[in-house]
C-alpha cells in the first residue's frame, strides 16, 4: 500500500505497477504517478500539457 500525497488515503498498487505509471486515487480522484514500487510511493502526477512544440 502507498499513501496518496493529496488526501492521505491508502492506495493499493496493482501487482504489475511500474515506475511512471499513472493511476487515480480512488478516494479523492487525483491523478497519481507511481514514483517507486519497492517501497511503493506515489506522487501527484504532473498536469498533462497538450502544447507539445506549439
Ligand atoms: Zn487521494
Amino acid at each position: 500500500m502507498a499513501e496518496c500525497p493529496v488526501c492521505g488515503a491508502e492506495v493499493e498498487l496493482t501487482a504489475d505497477a511500474v515506475v511512471g505509471e499513472l493511476m487515480e486515487c480512488p478516494d479523492c480522484g487525483t491523478e497519481l504517478e507511481v514514483l517507486g514500487v519497492d517501497p511503493p510511493e506515489l506522487g501527484e502526477a504532473p498536469e498533462t500539457e497538450e502544447d507539445w512544440g506549439q
